[in-house]
């Protein structure tokens, strides 16, 4: 390590920022925001130096001259920015010889310290440096560390200062760390990070009274959308819960290549479809989340897509409310937009569509749906659950009175190994998917907007498309 990691007071300390060109503006701004009053020296300042010296009145500063010495009096830091090595020289030689700590930008060797890349969850800070052997590593490191971090882990952090003392006081010293461990793996650091304020407080002042009574960590569960199985695809707040789950509940619709993101320890559960074809029923699945809830384990449901839609996500949510087990919901992306985004599909259109209806198939011969609205143009309806109605499907929406050359469109594994997208028309669908054996799981769309769906490789207007391993 060539390099000591410090974070540096700088509030109303002096900086001096040599340069007037944009790179000087920025370092200059980065000293403003950490509460310095910063001095730009530069004959001249370009436009963003400027803006800059007018959105920071009374703390920015313009020294409208070449560099001198005599302008890093009293500094506690200077930047040397400028296009002119000969000055940014002067400055690093000038700095030395004064003690003051000096960054010349772009060239380590003259500078006593370097910038890290930053990753700011203000009270929480991330630097990165690669001792100026690799910035763009360091930045590409930073890109990682920024999707890994939650948004509002700053305000986590506010909320866990302002109850520091209040915990000092109340716990003894050894009881401490695990009760903030716990908090911040918990479901009160994870409405914070949420956003959500409504019983915070409350919560805080149960955690706590629970420890003082030395009560044990109860289990939550949460119930993520996996998404439609590309692992690209799932939310940076099902990774980040992924990752903190004792056990994973899943089933059929999971891609293994999501369930791998889970940790390796965690216990994994299959909850789906048996291969003899029974499912798991949704009261054992209810049971078992709850069970290991009650065990304070942390519990992960993973669910396809949404698990509000078409997911039973609901009912699992009210069993656990039931128990009183604390859930979180993580939304995922559900099938029907990973296949109309894989199918260069627009599922509303100015001119084409003015909504989009999410409808299930499952339920075609309970007559629970609105066959005349769901024939009405200028509109697109996707088909979950359809495959293998998709005969009766066509039938009823011509009854209903949708023309033959409506398009249509059958989208299999969208986003998956062997994603298929079947391309033609209401009437002509049925004959084709069962000439390509289209099978579960698949999504029909049905609308105008179909026509614009990706359509490479075709052979003439109306023919089919048939992509991927078919
Ligand atoms: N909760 C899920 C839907 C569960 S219902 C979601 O939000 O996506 C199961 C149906 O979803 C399947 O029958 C199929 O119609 C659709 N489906 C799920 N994953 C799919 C995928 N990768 N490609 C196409 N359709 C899919």
């Amino acid at each position: 390590m060539d390099y000591l990691p410090l974070f540096l007071r700088i509030e109303n300390r002096r900086a001096v920022v040599i340069g007037g060109g944009p790179v000087a503006a920025r370092k200059a701004e980065l000293l403003l925001k950490c509460g310095a009053r910063v001095v730009l020296i530069a004959p001249q300042l370009q436009r963003s130096a400027r803006e800059l010296l007018a959105a920071w009145p009374g703390r920015l500063e313009h020294q409208e001259a070449a560099f001198a010495a005599a302008h890093l009096e009293g500094a506690a830091l200077a930047i040397a920015a400028c296009d002119v090595p000969a000055v940014n020289a002067q400055v690093a030689r000038e700095a030395e010889a004064h003690g003051i700590p000096v960054n010349v930008v772009d060239d380590p060797a003259r500078s006593s310290f370097i910038f890290p890349a930053i990753v700011d969850r203000s009270p929480v800070i991330v630097a990165i440096g690669s001792q100026g052997a690799a910035p763009v590593l360091a930045r590409r490191l930073r890109g990682l560390i920024e999707a890994l971090l939650p948004a509002r882990l700053g305000e986590l952090a506010r909320f866990a200062g302002e109850r520091r003392q209040l915990v000092q006081q109340q716990l003894a010293p050894r009881a401490r760390r695990p009760f903030w461990e716990r908090l911040f793996s918990g479901p009160l650091a994870r409405q914070v990070l949420a956003g959500e304020t409504e019983g915070v407080r409350e919560g805080f002042a149960r955690a706590l009274a629970g420890a003082r009574a030395q009560a044990p960590a109860p289990g939550e569960v949460y119930l993520i959308g996996a998404g439609p199985g590309d692992p690209d695809l799932l939310t940076l707040r099902a990774l980040q819960l992924l990752q903190q789950a004792d056990v994973v509940l899943y089933d059929r619709l999971v891609d293994p290549a999501v369930l791998e993101r889970a940790r390796r320890d965690a216990e994994r559960v299959f909850v789906g479809k048996a291969p003899e074809g029974c499912h798991t029923p949704q009261e054992l699945i209810n049971e078992l989340l709850i069970d290991y809830a009650r065990r304070g384990l942390k519990v992960a449901r993973l669910k396809g897509g949404d698990p509000f839609i078409f997911g039973r996500g609901g009912e699992e949510l009210q069993a656990l409310a039931r128990a009183g087990i604390a859930c979180t919901v993580v939304p995922g992306i559900t099938a029907g937009l990973a296949a109309a985004a894989a199918a260069g599909l627009p599922l509303t259109h100015r001119e084409l569509s003015q909504s989009v209806t999410f409808v299930t198939g499952h339920a075609i011969g309970e007559d629970a749906l609105d066959w005349p609205a769901l024939a009405r143009p200028r509109q697109t309806i996707v088909f979950y659950m359809s495959v293998s109605r998709l005969a009766d499907i066509v039938i009823r929406l011509r009854a209903a009175g949708a023309p033959a050359q409506r398009p249509a469109a059958l989208i299999e594994r969208a986003s998956l190994a062997g994603q298929r997208i079947l391309r033609s028309t209401l009437a002509e669908l049925p004959a084709l998917a069962a000439a390509a054996q289209v099978s579960a799981p698949a999504l029909l769309v049905i609308g105008e907007v179909v026509a614009l769906a990706r359509a490479e490789g075709e052979l003439a207007p109306l023919a089919c498309l048939l992509q991927g391993v078919a």
